[in-house]
Formats: C-alpha cells, structure tokens, sequence
C-alpha cells in the first residue's frame, strides 16, 4: 500500500490514520472528500428550477402510470373524464397526487421524526442519496436512513414498530401481509424502487460451467426466501431441468456476507443483489454469469413501504415521504448523475463500498471477471414501474415452489398490499367508469405471463413443488 504509507519518506510523518484523523485510513478520510463534493454538485443540480419541473412531472407520471400501466387504457380513460377527476381519484387515496397543490396546500406532518431501514445495497440507492442530498429534509421531515444486517431483522423491526418505514424486498410486503413466515399484518408498498440490478455470481473455479444443467449439487446463497432472487434463481435452474429444492441447495445468506462465504468456498456462487456481485468480481474471487435484466427485462427488486397502519395514522407524513424518495429516483434514473451518487453512497455510513465497485454497478461499464469490459447501461435502474401484475407473478412462485398453500386470490391480494390499485375502488365509489384489463403482460425467460391466468400459467411448469 505504498500509495498510503511511505516509511522511507524522512520528509513526511508516518501516519496510520488519516491525515485530519477523523477517518481510519487515508482511503477512508477521500472517500468522504469525494463524497462531499458530489453532494455538493448532486444538491446543486437538484435546486435548479429544471430539476424541480422534472422531478414533480416524473412524479405525476410515476402516479398516473402505476395506476393505468397500459397506455392506452390510461389515454381512453383520461379522454373520458378529465385530468382533474382521474388527479382527484389518486388525491383521495394518496394525499401526494398533485405536487402543485400540494406545495401550496401541504398538509401539517403528523409525525417528523422517522426512521427508514436499510440494506446497504445498491437497490436502496434513492432511498439513501436522499438523506445526504436533503430531500427528506425539504419536506420538513427529520430522517434517520439505518443500515440494517439482514431481511429478517428489517421485517422483525418493521413489525415491532421500531421502524416507520423501509427498504423491502418486494415480495416481503406480501408475504408479510398474508402470514407467510411471520405473524400476519398488512403491509404496503409504497413504490418500486429499482428495476434489474441483480446477478448470477459464481466462483472462479467454475469458470467453465456456463451451462446450468452442470449445477447438479452447487450450493446458492439468495438474500432471503422472500426475494426475487430466490424466485429468478429457482426459475432459472428449472428452465435448465434442475429441480431447485432437491439438485441444488440453496440457503439464506445477509448479502454483505455473501462475498465472504464465496471466498470461503462456503458456496459455490450466488444470486445477490450488486454491489456483491461486483465486489465478488473486485476482490478476483467470482465471474458474473448474468445479469437478471437478461431473464427478465425490466424485472423488480426492492420496494419502499411500511405498515397500512402508519400511512392510516400519518397520511401527510407518509405522502412528504413517499415525495423525497420519488425526488430520489427522478434523480437516480439519470445517467448523467450516476457517478457522482456512486461517491455519495459509497461512504462507511451508506454502502461502505470502494467507489470504483459502486461506478461499475451504476454507470454500467463493469468488469465481468472473464477478462472483458460490458456496457449495460441499463444493469441497474430506478424506474418506480406499475407493478400489480409483477405482485400477481410474486405469488405465483410463492405457490409454485410451496411458500404459500391453496386458494389464493391474486388479485386481491396483490391490490390490497400494492397501494394505488385501491384508487380504483375510490374511481368506482364516486361513480366513475373504471377499465379493466389494467394488468399487462411480460415475459419470463422467453414464456409470456398473462396475470388474468395465474393458475394456467403455474400448471404450465414442468418442476415445481408438489403440493
Ligand atoms: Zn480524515
Ligand atoms: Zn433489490
């Protein structure tokens, strides 16, 4: 580490901590310096008068879209009552429709002192840029973001009422809600808070077994059972031929010890969330097999949300919050800015993260550690999508791999916990003609979901658990 010390050096101390001391290396002591100057610029630009009209347009779109996902259906209903009536709608399930008037016509904050959970991932990025950036700050709340060890403890202090609200995994909120793993209380989701994101990590010892169907007694680590990953990783090694529960194991792995336990040949890779897979490829122990933006483009991830009984008690609360972490990803979504969030994340209070680690994961342009340079830019994105119809195919895997038993109403479920589908009830209560068929299909590896089918779908596949 001859960059840091230089013992030989008879005209410079010798020190051992940084040189204001404040900081336990010199790495530690820039990469404050540098996360300091980003927010400064990030702050800069996000109290321009150009960044304001953006954001509160990404805002309204984030609203009207998670509402009608289908474009056309969202173009028929507009044309046939009217902007206000469809913001008005919104407005009476979620007091944070219209920014214009809200700025003006805010309500008082019933509650201003909060604390967020987080995982110190890259998933969470808006939900943590916005407490350095002031966005949480701006709409009078006072925010304390806290980096929590593991899933099971974010769901754990969710449910005893430590926190108010938190970084989810997305199916987390569901199977909460229903019982699953946990005692039952309603949870809700906020907002996606990013798209893709996530790999297929192995060790490099496995260098030459690209192909799944050569798995056959590999041992996976996914962040908890509740998560995409572990849903991704199942459909995956299935369309291969494996059958997850019995040819592979998989087990429950806090992703900041994912690394550790590949290095310690623990396991034989994983499907986590970045920075690990990244760092796995930094530290010269593990090659990205894929990314999942390639088994499904555009796929969820993490959640913002909280409990259905805060946002009851604290509506303007929960609306000034939900504005900040949206401000966030209107600003995380631009690319321009993804350097620089990368410095302001990186920090020991955030992600704890060598910089270049977290650039590779937010620019796109990443080592693989198969010798080659990628450019992707989309790896990982902050797109606050429509989501009912990715919930209803969250519980499709529930059931298909066993986490969730008989009769279940998808639908149901999927609007009472994913907030905003319950505007459409409002819609009907005052009258108004609402439009089905809102829920639109994608596709999985190549095979469409329809989520008006559920059932069908589910009987389509080959390997699942038997009931
Ligand atoms: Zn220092
Ligand atoms: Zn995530």
């Amino acid at each position: 580490m001859s960059r840091f010390f230089d013992p030989f050096d008879a005209d410079r101390p010798l020190m051992m901590r940084c040189s204001c001391g404040r900081h336990d290396s010199e790495q530690a002591h820039q990469a404050a310096l540098n996360a300091e100057g980003a927010t400064t610029e990030l702050k800069r630009r996000s109290e321009t008068a150009e960044f304001e009209a953006y954001s509160n347009e990404f805002i309204e779109a984030t609203l009207v879209k998670a509402l009608f996902p289908q474009d056309e259906v969202r173009r028929r209903f507009l044309r046939a009552v009217g902007k206000g009536t469809a913001m008005a709608a919104i407005s009476s399930v979620l007091p944070v429709a219209s920014l214009q008037a809200m700025a003006q016509e805010r309500g008082a904050l019933e509650k201003k002192n909060l604390k967020i959970g987080f995982i110190p991932i890259t998933c969470a990025t808006p939900l943590i840029m916005a407490h350095p950036l002031g966005f949480y700050k701006r709409e009078g709340l006072d925010v304390e973001v806290i980096k929590t060890a593991g899933w099971a403890l974010i769901r754990d202090k969710m449910m005893n009422k430590e926190y108010d609200a938190t970084h989810f995994l997305s199916p987390m909120p569901l199977a909460i809600s229903m019982g699953l793993g946990s005692n039952a209380m309603p949870m809700n989701v906020a907002t996606i808070q990013n798209t893709n994101g996530q790999a297929i990590t192995l060790a490099n010892k496995h260098k030459d077994k690209r192909d799944p169907k050569q798995w056959k007694g590999f041992k996976f680590a996914v962040p908890f059972e509740y998560s995409m990953h572990n849903f991704l990783l199942r459909y995956y090694v299935a369309e291969a031929g494996l059958n997850p529960d019995t040819d592979i194991q998989i087990r429950v792995v806090p992703p900041p010890e994912m690394v550790a336990n590949l290095r310690a040949g623990n396991i034989d890779g994983y499907l986590g969330p970045d920075p690990f897979n990244q760092r796995a490829v930094y530290e010269e122990i593990g090659f990205l097999h894929l990314l999942t933006k390639d088994l499904w483009p555009g796929h969820p991830c993490c959640a913002f949300g909280t409990s259905a009984e805060f946002i009851r008690q604290n509506p303007n609360t929960f609306a000034a919050l939900y504005r900040s972490v949206l401000t966030a990803a209107a600003m995380a979504r631009d690319p321009k800015n993804r350097e620089l969030i990368a410095k302001v994340i990186a920090p020991q209070a955030y992600l704890n993260q060598p910089e270049t680690v977290l650039t590779q994961v937010l620019t796109g342009r990443f080592a693989d550690g198969l010798g080659g340079i990628q450019t992707v830019p989309d790896r990982a994105d902050f797109d606050p999508i429509p989501w009912q119809s990715m919930a209803v195919w969250m519980l499709t895997q529930m059931k298909r791999w066993g986490y969730l038993k008989g009769e279940v109403n998808y639908k149901q479920v999927a609007e009472r916990v994913f907030l905003l589908t319950d505007a459409k009830k409002h819609m009907k209560d005052l009258g108004q003609k609402v439009p089905d068929g809102a829920y639109p299909k994608f596709k999985v590896m190549g095979k469409e979901f329809d989520p008006a089918q559920p059932e069908a779908y589910l009987k389509g596949f080959a390997i699942q658990r038997s009931a």
